[in-house]
């Protein structure tokens, strides 16, 4: 571990005297090898997690549109700031922090890795990550494209170490600080080591995301958007929606819908391209998925379809009848099951919406923008999506509040988190 921190610390005095035109030249160019070699990297992530390949490709293509997005923005977001006082001059400048690291998942082991590095690492930091254990080889080829988009070396290194090591990485001095995505249990964990040694960390955790249903939606928009929002991924993703609370007029044809368009999703070989659903990424997160699902069962809900397990695969399930005491509704179910309820008002599905230990995203379906658009405030979330699924977008800000954590990837905000915003005022 200390000879790749020298490695980092090294390539640190190099890196943060380059221009930003020299360190976009680089991403460009991983840009382009990542785009020539799309295939081999979206056949890594599905033969080491289980996602569809269509899926996976998507993965890689969303890489390179994040690397263009900060190529073409990074000298407007870095370039310093006059801000008038009685000064003569002042101002303030963007500058890099120094080695950050990065703990990163398994359910999107590219994008995940690239959000974080990318912006960091053009500001001027270089990275240190330690990826999930189960994705070993994606983490190796990610470290392995950074050197064939010609960065010198120690700019980009991956820590091939177990998570009960990661408390030293944190409390080494040349470590500045550190972003998290994962579980409340790791985001926990390193956010008290970061906190003991007094460095910066950004949490990026689970998520509960509510789908509202309002009896004005489009209902058919809604059904399709609700496949995706929940079933992509096989349902392993942070900002999926998770509780599904329809106004109960609409409650019935609802269920009658979506149990229809998950009846005609394609389960199976992850390879095979026209797979929507393939296995869950470890058994263990199958047999947990499970086991919050028989609980909530024994506590009154009612399985329209699926809620069945074979090894990996987990079927796309619909739960109704859920209450806000159930595992499937108090935690994040991390797989393809839906958690129906139904609601009267928008103030109820509001209440219920923030009834979660979790803040990072809701989305409503209704025709009625101009109201909703007064409620905004309402609603305790890192995002609100109006007719549209919680998606992350690198032009956007993403984020949570509550357990679902803090600070902001992406955008304007996600490559300022690790900058010394430095105030210069000159008399
Ligand atoms: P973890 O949070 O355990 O794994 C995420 C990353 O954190 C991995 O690199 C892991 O390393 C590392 N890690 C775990 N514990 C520590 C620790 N104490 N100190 C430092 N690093 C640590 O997630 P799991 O894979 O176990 O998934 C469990 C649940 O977490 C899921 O079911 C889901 O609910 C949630 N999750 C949320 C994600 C999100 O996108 N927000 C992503 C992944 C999971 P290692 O693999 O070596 O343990």
């Amino acid at each position: 571990m200390q000879t790749k921190i020298n490695t980092a610390q090294e390539a640190y005095g190099y890196w943060k005297a380059t221009t930003l035109a020299t360190r976009i030249e680089h991403v460009q160019r991983l840009k382009e090898v990542l785009r020539r070699n799309r295939l081999h990297y979206a056949t890594l992530i599905t033969q080491e997690m289980g996602k569809p390949i269509t899926q996976s490709l998507a993965e890689v293509d969303k890489c390179g549109l994040l690397c263009d997005y900060y190529c073409a923005n990074a000298d407007a977001f870095l370039k310093p700031k006059t801000i008038k006082t009685e000064a003569y001059e002042s101002f303030v400048t963007y500058e890099p922090l120094g080695v950050i690291l990065g703990v990163m998942p398994w359910n999107f082991p590219f994008w995940q890795v690239f959000r974080f590095a990318i912006p960091t690492i053009l500001a001027g930091n270089v990275v240190m990550v330690k990826h999930a254990s189960n994705v070993p080889q994606s983490a190796a080829s990610i470290e392995a494209l950074f050197l064939e988009g010609d960065f010198p070396i120690g700019v980009y290194q991956n820590l091939h170490l177990s998570s009960d090591k990661i408390a030293d990485v944190i409390a080494h001095p040349e470590i500045k600080a550190v972003s998290l995505t994962g579980s409340e249990a790791a985001g926990s964990a390193v956010a008290a080591q970061a906190g003991k040694y007094l460095k910066k960390s950004v949490l990026e955790l689970g998520g509960s995301n509510a789908f509202i249903v309002c009896k004005d939606a489009d209902l058919d928009k809604a059904v399709a958007t609700a496949v995706n929002a929940r079933m992509q991924n096989a349902g392993q993703s942070c900002i999926a929606a998770k509780r599904f609370l329809i106004q109960e007029t609409v409650f019935e044809p609802f269920v009658e819908k979506y149990k229809t368009a998950l009846s005609k999703l394609v389960c199976g070989d992850p390879m095979n391209t026209a797979t929507q659903i393939g296995p869950l990424a470890r058994i263990d997160l199958a047999e947990e998925l499970e086991k919050q699902v028989k609980q909530s069962v024994a506590m009154g809900a009612t399985v329209v379809c699926g809620g069945i397990r074979k090894d990996t695969f987990y079927e796309p399930t619909i739960l109704t009848g859920v209450t806000p005491e159930m595992p499937v509704f108090r935690e994040e179910t991390f797989g393809p099951v839906a958690a129906l309820l139904s609601f009267n008002t928008l103030s109820e599905a509001i209440a219920l919406s923030n009834q979660s230990d979790f803040g990072l995203g809701v989305s409503v379906f209704t025709q009625d923008i101009n109201h909703l658009k007064k409620r905004i405030g309402e609603f305790h979330e890192g995002a609100v999506f109006l007719n549209e699924m919680v998606k992350s977008d690198p032009r956007l800000p993403f984020g949570g509040i509550k357990k679902s954590g803090y600070g902001r990837e992406l955008a304007e905000e996600g490559l300022k988190e690790f900058v010394n915003v430095k105030t210069v005022v000159i008399h």
